[in-house]
C-alpha cells in the first residue's frame, strides 16, 4: 500500500486519476471544501482514521503534508458543522418511510448505508436503549459520533434520525435530547395500569363528558363508539400515561428548544392495544396540545426478538387497519417495534400503512455478527455458545422471549459447517440473542471477537446488507437511487 502522503500529494497535484483503495483511503468519504480537503482511511490495525490538507478546522497530528485526527467527540462535532449531512434530523415527522436500525456493536451502519441509498426509507441509525447502552459500555455521545464517522465515511448524504429508545425516565430523555437524539421514544409502560380483577373507579366526569354518547367517526369512515365500562377501563389503564406524557411534552418538546420528534410507545403490555384505547391516547395527548410523531401500539400476536411473527395473520391485519385509521384520523404514523425479522407480517404493514410508516429493528444485526462467528471460528463459537447456556436465565430477566435452552442441540455433536444452521432455529437465536451484553463484556470473547470482525468487516457489511434488503422487499418499500 502506498502513504497517505503520496495520495495527498496526488490530490493537490491534480495527477490523473487516483485510485483510493490503493492507498487505504475510504473512496467516498473524499471531500473538496474551498479551502481543504478532508477524507477518511483505514489504518493497518483497522482502525479509521480522517485526513485533512489545506486550511482545515479538525485537530490532529502533523504528518508529512496532512493532518492525521482521531475520531474523537471534538472531531465529530466539526464535521456535524461543516458536512451537516453528518448529522442527526428529525425525520419521523418530515420523511414518509423511517427505518430504525440499531447498531449494539458500532459496526453495522456502512453495510446499512450501502442499503438505505437504494431504497425509499430514511434510516433512523443511532437507535438505543438505556438498557443497551449499559450492556455495551457505550454512551449516547459515543453512539452518536460513530454514527456521524461513518455517514461521513460512506458518503451517505441522504439524512438520518437519531433515537432515545424507550426511555421512561425525565432525566434519561433529556440527557439523550443533550446529546443530540433527534427522536424521544417514550416508553409508557411504567405508566401504564395493570387491572386486576378489584372495582375499577369510574373515570372523571371531564372524560365521561367528552366520550360518552358521542360518535367518533375515522378517517376509513370506522365509527368508534365508548359504552360506560368501556371507558372506566381504559380511563384507568392510561389516565396516568397521559399526565406523565404531557409533563414530558411540557418539559422538553413544547418551547422547541430541541429539534426532536417524540413517538409514544404503548407497546410494551402485556395484551394488545385494541382500538379503543388506542384512540383513546390519541386523542387524549392531541386535547393536551402533545405534538407527537408516532404511537406503537402493542399488536396481537408475538413480536418476539429476533424471530418471525407468532400469532394469526388476518386477526393482525384486521387490526392494523383499525389502527392505521386511528393515525390516519389524527395525522400521524405507526411505528411497529421489535420489527426485525418479521418477514410473515411485513407485506401487510406495507399495504395498509400505504409505505407511511416507522419499523424499529435492531437486534439481528447482532446475529449476523455472531453468525459470521460461527462460519469462520467454529472453535470460538462452540466456546461462546456454551458460555451463554449458562448465562441465559439471568438474560431473561431482561427480554421477553420464549425461546428453550435445552431445545437447541448440544453443538459438540455439530460438525463445523452445521454451525451457521443455529442462526437459523428459533431457540437457539434467542440464546444467542439476549446473552450479548454477557458474551462482549467476556474477557476473553469480547477482545476475540472484536479483532474476529474488524478482521471480516466486509463480510459482515454483506450478510447485514442481503438481511436489511430482504426487509426492505418483504415491506415493499419502492427502490430508488438518490446517488
Ligand atoms: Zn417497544
Amino acid at each position: 500500500m502506498k502513504t497517505i502522503s503520496e495520495y495527498v500529494r496526488r490530490l493537490e497535484e491534480h495527477k490523473g486519476p487516483v485510485n483510493p483503495e490503493y492507498y487505504g483511503v475510504y473512496e467516498r468519504s473524499v471531500y473538496k471544501k474551498e479551502k481543504y480537503t478532508v477524507f477518511m482511511t483505514r489504518l493497518q490495525d483497522g482502525s479509521d482514521r480522517l485526513c485533512a490538507f489545506g486550511a482545515h478546522p479538525f485537530n490532529g497530528i502533523e504528518r508529512d503534508g496532512y493532518t492525521e485526527c482521531e475520531l474523537t467527540h471534538e472531531n465529530a462535532t466539526i464535521l456535524k458543522r461543516e458536512f451537516l449531512f453528518c448529522a442527526p434530523k428529525p425525520v419521523l415527522s418530515t420523511c414518509k418511510c423511517t427505518f430504525g436500525v440499531g447498531d449494539r456493536l458500532g459496526r453495522a451502519t456502512p453495510g446499512h448505508l450501502r442499503v438505505f441509498e437504494k431504497y425509499d426509507a430514511t434510516p433512523v441509525l443511532a437507535q438505543q436503549s438505556m438498557r443497551e447502552l449499559t450492556l455495551t459500555g457505550r454512551t449516547y455521545q459515543s453512539v452518536m459520533d460513530d454514527v456521524a464517522f461513518f455517514v461521513f465515511r460512506e458518503g451517505y448524504e441522504g439524512g438520518y434520525g437519531a433515537d432515545g429508545d424507550h426511555l421512561k425516565n425525565i432525566d434519561d430523555i433529556g440527557n439523550a435530547l443533550e446529546d443530540g437524539c433527534t427522536m424521544i421514544t417514550l416508553d409508557l409502560s411504567e405508566h401504564i395500569h395493570k387491572l386486576g380483577t378489584d372495582h375499577v373507579p369510574a373515570a372523571d366526569q371531564n372524560v365521561k363528558d367528552r366520550y360518552l354518547g358521542k360518535e367518533f367517526t375515522l378517517a376509513d369512515g370506522t365509527v368508534l363508539t365508548f359504552s360506560e365500562e368501556e371507558l372506566d377501563t381504559i380511563a384507568a389503564i392510561y389516565s396516568e400515561a397521559m399526565d406523565f406524557t404531557q409533563r414530558v411534552y411540557e418539559t422538553y418538546f413544547a418551547a422547541g428548544k430541541y429539534s426532536a420528534d417524540l413517538e409514544v410507545s404503548i407497546d410494551e403490555t402485556d395484551v394488545s392495544t385494541t382500538p379503543l384505547q388506542h384512540f383513546f391516547v390519541a386523542n387524549e395527548l392531541t386535547e393536551r396540545g402533545v405534538k407527537f410523531a408516532t404511537i406503537a401500539p402493542r399488536f396481537s400476536g408475538e413480536f418476539q426478538k429476533g424471530i418471525d411473527y407468532i400469532g394469526d395473520l388476518d386477526v393482525f391485519t384486521a387490526e392494523l387497519k383499525v389502527h392505521q385509521a386511528i393515525a390516519e384520523t389524527f395525522g400521524y404514523k405507526l411505528s411497529v417495534h421489535s420489527g426485525s425479522d418479521k418477514f410473515s407480517v411485513f407485506p401487510v404493514i406495507g399495504e395498509i400503512t400505504k409505505g407511511h410508516f416507522h419499523i424499529k429493528t435492531s437486534g439481528t444485526n447482532w446475529l449476523e455478527a455472531m453468525r459470521l462467528v460461527a462460519m469462520e471460528d467454529p472453535k470460538l463459537y462452540r466456546n461462546i455458545h456454551k458460555y451463554a447456556l449458562t448465562v441465559f436465565a439471568q438474560a431473561k430477566a431482561y427480554y421477553h422471549v420464549s425461546g428453550n435452552p435445552a431445545a437447541v442441540p448440544d453443538v459438540d455433536t455439530l460438525r463445523d459447517d452445521q454451525l451457521p444452521m443455529l442462526f437459523d432455529m428459533t431457540d437457539s437465536r434467542q440464546l444467542i440473542h439476549i446473552t450479548y451484553g454477557f458474551i462482549l463484556n467476556h474477557p476473553i470473547f469480547g477482545p476475540a471477537l472484536k479483532a474476529l470482525w474488524t478482521k471480516e468487516h466486509q463480510w459482515y457489511e454483506a450478510l447485514l446488507k442481503e438481511l436489511l434488503m430482504k426487509h426492505m422487499e418483504c415491506l415493499k418499500i419502492p427502490f430508488v437511487s438518490y446517488m
